[in-house]
């Protein structure tokens, strides 16, 4: 039988950065365990790649500026380019809402993020009817990174330290003895452990439950419509997001195009994407791109920017993937009543951006009992159990 000090369960982002983080604080004998044939074919395959500090609460910005800190500072290329994230918002409710987010931010050392009024929004995103505009906030070192790249950056640094990854390996359940974890049953055997670290995206909750713990990760369909407008797109263009709605675009990137990957400039600038959050999405693993979305939003795109509405669908680009959501839209990160059991899951959607604060913080919480770089005691999964969830409402 197999034996490894800590084994990781899914080669995602998530696992990939949490395997970096361990092995270069001298981790030993540490093992990926990868279902499919390859990384990058969950969510972190499907994902666009915004990263921002634009969010309500303190956690949340706090995982963020650490990792873009991390993302610009990297000896890795992981293509982080600062287009900027821009909100809008069509009442003075939300404006509000925009305008105490930014103090918020500010006051947790956000420091190029602004509150702009609806001649500025038009300026930052000319495309844009703004008629109905309050205003928007806009924050300029949020924007791009390639979520391949990072995980490719990630798992590259952790195989050169002594990390293994094997794929084609299911993780079928936890073994668990005396409520502490013994091991891992896996489609090819068994492998002797006494540390895991869950990182399976939205299939969390399943594994979870062979321990016999409730993960509450569940899984829900999210959609990205790609296009082709006649005309360029204006240069500079941010990641642009209505707040009451959820409706969104950027200029698009093809992680997938190899040429591109060699040399992000020559990136075609007329593919955009857009999307938004469908209510009336319920959870499941489905994950067929559903062509009625494609009317769905350009319906929204008609009245926000006959620019957009004009653009032709790259059918063969639209894509669907899974968010990994949780009750209150923050990750779960650190422990549970089973010793040696860890938990990276549920980002809801933030996966990508904060995959270098994520590793880190379970690094050290398995290696030292508690993240010192950063306290990420609020995203303990016994929040929910002790009525202490979160509130976000700054999710997309
Ligand atoms: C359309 C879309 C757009 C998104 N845009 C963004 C964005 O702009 N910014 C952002 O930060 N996030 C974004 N996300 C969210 C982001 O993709 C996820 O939060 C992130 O990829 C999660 O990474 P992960 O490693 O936890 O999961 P995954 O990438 O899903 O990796 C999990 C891995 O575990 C493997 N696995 C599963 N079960 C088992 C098992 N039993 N045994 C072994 N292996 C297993 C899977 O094969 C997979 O490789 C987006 C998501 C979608 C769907």
């Amino acid at each position: 039988m197999k034996n490894a000090e800590i084994v990781i369960i899914g080669g995602g982002v998530v696992g990939a950065s949490v395997a970096h983080h361990l092995t270069a604080r001298g981790a030993k004998n540490v093992l990926i365990l990868e279902s499919e044939d390859s990384q990058g074919k969950g969510s972190t395959g499907k994902a666009t790649g915004g990263v921002r500090a634009q969010f309500e609460t303190a956690i949340n910005i706090k995982m963020s500026l650490y990792s873009l800190d991390f993302f610009k500072n990297w000896e890795f290329d992981c293509e982080y380019d600062p287009k900027g994230y821009l909100f809008f918002a069509t009442n003075e409710a939300q404006f509000d809402y925009l305008k105490r987010n930014v103090e918020f931010q500010k006051s947790l050392g956000v420091k190029q993020v602004e509150i702009v009024d609806c001649d500025r929004v038009s300026e930052i995103c000319p495309i844009l009817n703004c008629e109905d505009i309050a205003g928007g906030s806009f924050g300029k070192s949020d924007g791009f990174i390639n979520p391949i790249a990072v995980m490719n950056g990630f798992t590259r640094s952790a195989l050169a330290n002594g990390a293994e990854i094997e794929y084609r390996k299911e993780a079928v359940s936890l073994i668990v003895k005396g409520g502490k974890i013994t091991g891992v049953q896996t489609s090819d055997g068994n492998i002797n452990c006494e540390t895991v670290v869950i990182c399976t995206g939205a299939r969390a909750k399943l594994l979870a439950e062979t321990a016999g713990v409730n993960l509450p990760v569940e899984p829900q369909k999210r959609q990205i419509v790609w296009a082709r407008s006649e005309l360029p797109l204006p240069a500079e263009m941010p990641m642009v997001i209505d707040i009451g709605t959820g409706f969104h675009f950027r200029p698009a990137r093809d992680f997938s195009d190899k040429s591109v990957a060699k040399d992000p400039s020559i990136q075609s600038n007329d593919e955009i994407l857009f999307a938004y959050p469908d209510p009336d999405e319920r959870s499941s693993f489905d994950v067929e791109f559903d062509e009625s979305f494609i009317s769905k939003v350009y319906d929204r795109a008609r009245r926000r920017s006959p620019f957009l509405f004009r653009t032709k669908v790259i059918r063969e680009k639209c894509r669907a993937g899974l968010y990994e959501n949780t009750p209150d839209h923050h990750a779960i990160l650190g422990g549970c009543d089973v010793e040696g059991l860890y938990f990276a899951s549920g980002f809801s959607g933030h996966g990508v951006m904060h995959s270098p604060a994520t590793g880190r913080a379970v690094a050290e919480i398995i290696l030292d009992g508690h993240s010192s770089f950063l306290d990420v005691s609020d995203l303990r999964l016994d929040r929910f159990e002790k009525g202490k969830m979160l509130h976000e409402t700054a999710f997309i």
